[in-house]
């Protein structure tokens, strides 16, 4: 028989896990060539998840749930999910519903039978969804796609089952900036693709804010491509060049002509275009510093509080 975990990230799904619970494990029960566990990672939460996982687990010996000492982020849920399971088949699924869970069995097929090493869902739909996030979101995937080596899906969703190859492949990628969406899609793999609706919330608020999203989408970006430290090596050369052709001009004219003292609005026009220029090259390089002085730190992506899984079965892997 083989073994299938579902990895359920939550962060403050007080509500939502009892709904999620109802409608999964009737599914898993009925998949029978395979025996489905569960990881639920509470992100910290402030409600009561980690209470309503505790009382999950006694009542069913499926449940299995890690806590965190503080939120952590989606990434590092995610993470403590894949390394604490030792399945076949590994899925990730959000506590919300908003990722249909009548798609698993299908899914699972598509790994265990089809020869796929990856099943995952993809959104073709923006309903519910602001016209400005829609802009910013497809803007954000043809240019990620244009300048780094992982090809982005767009709207691919973390929403997936994969084969236990593919868990080790993420897993041996050690960086602690962790951009899922880019991790998945650079370790390859075939994968089958399963269109899927926005679906509303069942209960609870969205944890995204617009500029959560941005900074996402900017995580993305420096994680996955060197591009924009190209692009600024670039603009640095084409201006230094239209400099030293402008000051040769300069020098050429006062040596024949003389000169005149009138000059400002020439002069503040460059003291700005360069100034902000080195300003934005700066914060470019800013932001690729930053993120090599987290990983040079080597701290945990998550510190677990609680936990109901037995280091045995954890290491295992
Ligand atoms: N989540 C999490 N940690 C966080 C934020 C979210 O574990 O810091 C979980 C959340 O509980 C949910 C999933 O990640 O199961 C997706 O979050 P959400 O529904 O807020 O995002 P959206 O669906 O709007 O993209
Ligand atoms: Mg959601």
């Amino acid at each position: 028989m083989k073994t299938l975990d579902l990895i359920v990230p939550c962060y403050n799904e007080e509500e939502a896990l009892p709904l999620f619970c109802e409608t999964v494990l009737p599914i898993a029960d009925s998949l029978s060539q395979t025996e489905v566990r569960f990881i639920f990672v509470d992100d910290g939460s402030r409600d009561k998840t980690l209470a309503v996982l505790r009382e999950l687990a006694t009542k069913d010996s499926r449940v299995q749930y890690i806590s965190f000492s503080r939120n952590f982020g989606k990434e590092a849920a995610m993470l403590a999910g894949l390394r604490a399971s030792s399945a076949d088949y590994v899925g990730i699924i959000d506590a919300d519903l908003q990722h249909d869970p009548h798609l698993i069995p299908e899914m699972l097929q598509a790994v265990s039978e089809e020869g796929y090493d990856i099943a995952a869902a993809r959104r073709i739909d923006r309903t519910g969804e602001s016209k400005l996030k829609s802009v910013f979101s497809k803007a954000f995937y043809k240019i990620i796609n244009r300048i780094s080596d992982a090809n982005i899906e767009e709207g691919a969703q973390d929403y997936r089952i994969m084969k236990r190859c593919v868990v080790e492949a993420v897993l041996s990628m050690p960086e602690y900036n962790r951009f899922s969406k880019g991790i998945f899609s650079w370790v390859g793999f075939k994968t089958k693709w399963f269109p899927h609706e926005n679906r509303a919330r069942t209960a609870g608020i969205s944890k995204w804010s617009f500029g959560g999203l941005i900074t996402y989408a900017m995580d993305g970006i420096v994680n996955f491509s060197t591009a924009p430290l190209k692009i600024s090596l670039f603009f640095g050369s084409a201006l230094s060049f239209a400099g030293i052709i402008y000051a040769l001009y300069i020098i050429l004219r006062t040596l024949f002509l003389g000169t005149d003292v009138p000059g400002y609005p020439s002069i503040i026009c460059a003291i700005l275009i360069i100034g902000g220029f080195i300003l934005l090259v700066l914060g470019v390089l800013g932001e690729y510093i930053s993120r090599i002085y987290m990983e040079v730190k080597n701290r945990p992506n998550y510190l677990i509080a609680e936990t109901n899984i037995l280091p045995e079965t954890r290491e295992k892997k």
